[in-house]
């Protein structure tokens, strides 16, 4: 069984995400969104709440499961018996970063294989950093979050 491994901040989940993650679950069996807490990121949103802001968005997709890790990727991989893992590029900005993070991942564990997929053209501006900036100046992000997170994100500001 190919099981394949979507990691990620996600802080919060965009259409952006949500997209590769609905065409890589039509490719592999069995995908597992990995939540990661990645040091040195100040998330806006706690580890449980992007899990399950995640499990609300892809609860359409039967062969999707929300998880979290902490800690290397690699051991996590290994742990789960997944081969592939994804990951998303949007500009050649995106290359830099994931021409290392698929290096090293290679290094620690050698078996496992990073695959790419593009962005969809819709998406390809859009990033939970971008999100986060327009939701807190009271801008609307309307069709580019699920709409769970878009009211995830109206609390949270209301509050702060
Ligand atoms: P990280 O902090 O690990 O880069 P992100 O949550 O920002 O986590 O992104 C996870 C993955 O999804 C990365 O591979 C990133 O390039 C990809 N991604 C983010 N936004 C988009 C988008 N709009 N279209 C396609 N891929 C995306």
């Amino acid at each position: 069984m190919l099981i394949a491994v979507y990691p990620g901040s996600f802080d919060p989940v965009t259409n952006g995400h949500l997209d590769i993650i609905e065409r890589a679950s039509g490719i592999f069996k069995h995908l597992i969104i990995a939540v990661g807490k990645h040091a040195g990121k100040d998330p806006l949103f706690s580890t449980a709440e992007r899990v399950e802001m995640i499990k609300e968005a892809t609860k359409h997709l039967p062969n999707v499961e929300v998880d979290w890790f902490d800690g290397l990727l690699a051991d996590y991989v290994r742990e789960k018996g997944a081969k592939i893992i994804v990951r998303g590029l949007r500009a050649v900005s995106d290359f830099d970063y994931e021409l290392q993070m698929a290096l090293t991942l290679k290094k620690l564990a050698p078996t496992v294989e990073t695959v790419f997929m593009m962005t969809n053209s819709k998406y390809i501006y859009l990033s939970s950093s971008i999100i986060k900036e327009i939701a807190g100046y009271g801008g609307c992000i309307k069709g580019l979050v699920p709409d769970n997170v878009e009211a995830a994100l109206r609390r949270k500001f209301k509050r702060g």
